[in-house]
């Protein structure tokens, strides 16, 4: 029989609506200089029909040409980090914040440190290098790596906040990279006052190697006029508090110890089968690796035609011809061939606002190279600064008349975000009649039905969050800890859970990734809080979206009810949930901020559950209510109405996510806060915080508790490691919020 042909549509450019349907995952593992680059370059032009995902451990990665500027104190922290969530968003890439410590071939599979693992058609890898030294004795407790920044920028700034008088540091290796790190240290350290003694260990008989002659005798004389003591020849041979031993046998004071020394691979790649060299992954021109689906690039790879010293330039240049084999090898096209530089332009900065070249035999020093080197690295940052604006919301034309304002100004947030607001729902549950049956013990409207049982009670409560990440096991992690909110905060036992998921149109493979990743995700939480997942209801439509059904058991069950005058309010999560996600979502650019860092805070807390909070506070709380879509203010009104008692909050012992009142003071907020702040019109008084009207996702338990309890019940919260804070009372009166 002859089959029908089938019918393709047309080609020509791809609308946002329907969406393409995903086909392939491409996963970059490391969020260093080339796979930031090719992130900006996919957001400018994605490839449809591919599910593209980003690991690293950490929300934001370290240009570390701008290092040396930041330990001198000429940069802020924030200058030098390009911030992967914003860069995420803007490629439409999912970001897993993760290590990877593993890759298994044999069925496509990255794995993870933290979670499960992440299947890949094509992979990437650019996760630089170590220059940690873990089999020196003491290295792990009493020294840094520059590489990663991460935990040496902490250590540094609590090191310079000490304002030791006169501190001895000692740097590890004896390179450029040393080497400028010394200069760096000894100019901020005499900034701030101090007489540091630095010293420079070098193993070798020669520093800075690699380094022309002329420009090595300027760095030395550098060294010499900083005061540095520069030790050839010799290595630590045992890390102390306050001290080295070195392998001459001598001692070395020192309060900060730092390594620059060498470039250690990491150990995991030996595991994976791909030919390496020295430990690195041998690449071919096209930048692949023995396994033609995974690439590498940067540190990690070794270029096998053309070996070069491990220097961020290549990583950038290799960027585009990356960029264009990882399309090659998702669309069936032609790779390019990489072919790096012979040398380049290597820009050492003395410490000081100066700098010296190492180039082409060019002798130069001096000032003017600092705001050159300056000029190309803030060049290459804001790249990452500002992206290219996404299309604006176009209304249509001809179009009725209210279309706009029911558009909005921007696009609709995810999450709580999207809830319908408090104004429209409760003039739909209007038509609600009262239960008819007896065993039904909640009203129409209440967030949790109430059913008598035997002994006590069954509460049934449903959730389910438009996606406001492109992670399924991120959201549906969260989405369980949502979901339990109700049962957690009636003071009830969670029992059983059903989900309803919406799933992106993809192959029948990732489908069955996605849902194993959610099913995953949401069994830990639910058997974490004692309940069993049983099974749920799948649909594909146009975006992700989880929900979960969630029953819970109790005696009698906390309601919103029962607060009375005196009563301390406890609120056991910070509020900005969202704002942040709104400012994600919106990749917005708020000077001083990383956003990055902030959402990474923010999901941190939205994960953590309420199963300890609920279990400090119930057994004491007349009344307790979870924050979510409305607000704080919203359910707190909620709480009082069903009280009829009014209350007082102060708005300085609200607790806030880091840097949630610094973008809702730039403006940015959750698409429905206007609603929700529109829902207490007349019925809140005193000082203004966009804050209180902040839709929370994932938000903390408010509970009314006797005020001679409140310090006992905060000091058991904080000591499981919540952070609870007393926000207000309960006052006499009818329904309202005073704000001071
Ligand atoms: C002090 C100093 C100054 C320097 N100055 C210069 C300079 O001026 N010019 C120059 O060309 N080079 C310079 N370099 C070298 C340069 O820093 C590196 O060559 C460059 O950073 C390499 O970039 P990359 O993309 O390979 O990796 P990196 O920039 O090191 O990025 C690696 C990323 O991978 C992530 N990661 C690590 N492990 C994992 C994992 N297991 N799973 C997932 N993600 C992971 C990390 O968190 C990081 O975000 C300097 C180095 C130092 C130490």
């Amino acid at each position: 029989m002859k089959r029908a042909a089938r019918v393709l549509p047309p080609e020509g450019d791809v609308l946002d609506y329907p969406p393409v349907p995903l086909v392939r995952d491409l996963v970059l593992v490391g969020g260093g200089h080339a796979h930031a680059i090719v992130l900006r370059m996919w957001g400018m032009k994605p490839l449809p029909g591919v599910r593209l995902t980003l690991i690293n451990p950490g929300p934001a990665a370290p240009y570390t040409g701008m290092l040396p500027g930041y330990i001198a104190g000429h940069y802020p922290r924030h200058a030098l980090m390009i911030d992967l969530v914003r860069l995420a968003r803007f490629a439409g890439a999912r970001l897993i914040l993760d290590r990877a410590v593993g890759l298994d071939q044999s069925v496509n599979q990255v794995n993870l440190g933290g979670r499960g693992p992440v299947r890949y058609d094509v992979v990437s890898l650019d996760i630089g290098i170590s220059s940690d030294l873990p089999d020196l004795p003491g290295f792990a407790d009493h020294a840094q790596s520059a590489k990663p920044l991460g935990q040496y920028a902490a250590q540094w700034e609590d090191f310079v906040a000490q304002a030791h008088p006169s501190p001895s540091v000692v740097i590890m290796g004896g390179g450029v990279g040393g080497v400028e790190l010394a200069l760096a240290t000894a100019h901020r350290l005499r900034k701030l006052g101090a007489r540091p003694t630095i010293t420079v260990l070098e193993r070798g008989a020669l520093a800075l190697p690699g380094v022309g002659g002329p420009t090595r005798a300027r760095l030395l004389t550098e060294l010499t006029a900083a005061g540095i003591d520069l030790r050839l020849n010799v290595s630590a041979a045992r890390v102390q508090a306050d001290h080295l031993i070195l392998t001459d046998g001598s001692t070395l004071a020192s309060d900060f110890t730092l390594s620059v020394a060498g470039a250690r691979p990491q150990e995991w790649l030996a595991d994976t089968g791909l030919d390496l060299t020295e430990g690195f992954v041998a690449v071919r021109p096209t930048l692949q690796s023995s396994d033609p689906a995974i690439f590498a690039v940067g540190d990690t790879a070794h270029l096998t035609h053309a070996p070069r010293p491990k220097a961020g330039v290549f990583a950038v240049r290799e960027a585009p011809i990356l960029h264009h084999n990882l399309r090659a090898a998702l669309t069936g096209g032609a790779m390019r061939a990489y072919h790096p530089q012979r040398d380049y332009l290597k820009l050492i900065s003395m410490g000081d606002r100066r700098a010296v070249a190492d180039t082409f035999g060019l002798r130069a020093g001096g000032g003017w190279l600092w705001h050159l080197k300056d000029y190309i690295d803030g060049k290459f940052m804001a790249k990452f600064a500002d992206y290219p604006a996404m299309p604006a919301l176009k209304v249509p034309h001809p179009a009725p008349p209210d279309l706009a304002e029911a558009m909005g100004p921007k696009p609709l947030c995810g999450g709580c975000g999207a809830k319908v607001g408090a104004v429209a729902l409760h003039a739909a549950l209007h038509v609600l009649l009262a239960p008819a049956r007896a065993d039904v013990l909640s009203g129409p409207g209440d967030d949790a039905a109430i059913l008598r049982t035997g002994a006590g009670v069954q509460l049934i409560t449903t959730d389910h969050l438009r996606t406001f990440t492109n992670d399924p096991f991120q959201m549906a992690t969260l989405t369980a800890v949502h979901a339990l909110g109700d049962i957690w905060a009636m003071g009830a036992q969670p029992q059983v859970a059903l989900a309803q998921v919406t799933l992106p149109r993809a192959t029948p493979c990732l489908h069955a990734d996605m849902l194993a990743e959610i099913m995953t995700a949401a069994a830990a939480v639910f058997t974490a809080a004692g309940a069993d997942v049983v099974g749920g209801h799948t649909s594909i439509g146009a975006e992700l979206t989880i929900g979960f059904a969630v029953t819970g058991l109790a005696q009698t069950p906390i309601t919103k009810a029962g607060a009375t005058p005196g009563a301390a309010l406890i609120l056991t999560k910070p509020l900005g949930t969202g704002t942040i996600l709104a400012a994600e979502m919106a990749m917005a650019h708020v000077p001083g901020v990383i956003l990055g860092e902030a959402v990474a805070a923010c999901l941190h807390s939205m994960a953590a559950p309420q199963s300890q909070a609920a279990a400090i506070l119930a057994p004491h709380a007349a009344a307790m209510t979870d924050v979510t879509g409305f607000g704080l203010a919203g359910h707190l009104m909620e709480m009082l109405d069903a009280s009829g008692v009014a209350a007082t909050i102060t708005l300085a012992d609200l607790p806030r996510l880091p840097a949630a009142a610094q973008l809702a003071a730039a403006g940015i907020a959750s698409s429905l806060a206007p609603a929700n702040r529109e829902a207490l019109e007349g019925r809140i008084s005193g000082p203004d915080d966009p804050l209180l009207y902040d839709p929370q996702t994932c938000g903390g338990l408010l509970a009314a508790v006797p005020a001679a309890m409140a310090t006992n019940l905060l000091a058991a919260l904080h000591a499981a490691d919540i952070s609870a804070a007393i926000i207000g009372r309960i006052e006499s009166g009818a329904p309202h919020i005073t704000c001071r």
